[in-house]
């Protein structure tokens, strides 16, 4: 990952994790990680215990700062980039991996995740959330 890039540039600049040719964000819909339960929040967030499990009680937790966004690279075509943005607005881009799309599943069918579901049926969802990584990496 590039750190330290010039500031002064507003408009940051990513690049394809393939050929290192620059990417273009497609400007679709973000798809936003969340967590289930204080140790999801604790290992992806990077907070106390004590604070991850505050906001457990609260129920699932959004991570405002982590999603998945469609990128554009010339040569490898549709790229879907998990973005994490770090101090400063600065944003760090790798690869979404299937572990990633999971973590978005209520983010992608919010109609079906509604209040109905039963805690039960959304946990197991979230385990066979696969097919939504198959059906969107194309
Ligand atoms: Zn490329």
């Amino acid at each position: 990952m590039v750190r330290r890039r010039s500031s002064r540039n507003k408009v940051q600049q990513f690049y394809c994790p393939y050929c290192e040719g620059r990417m273009w964000r497609a400007g679709s819909q973000k798809h936003f990680l969340f967590y289930l339960g204080a140790s999801e929040i604790q290992r992806n967030v990077g907070i106390s215990r004590k604070s991850a499990v505050m906001l457990a009680a609260k129920g699932d937790y959004v991570d405002s700062k982590s999603w998945i966004e469609d990128f554009f690279c010339t040569k490898h075509g549709k790229l879907w980039m998990k973005i994490t943005k770090r101090a400063q607005e600065n944003l760090v881009a790798s690869l979404a991996t299937r572990e990633d799309w999971q973590q978005t599943t209520h983010t992608i069918q919010p109609d079906i995740l509604n209040s109905s579901v039963s805690e039960f049926t959304y946990r197991m969802s979230r385990r066979n959330g696969t097919k939504y990584y198959e059906q969107y990496s194309n």
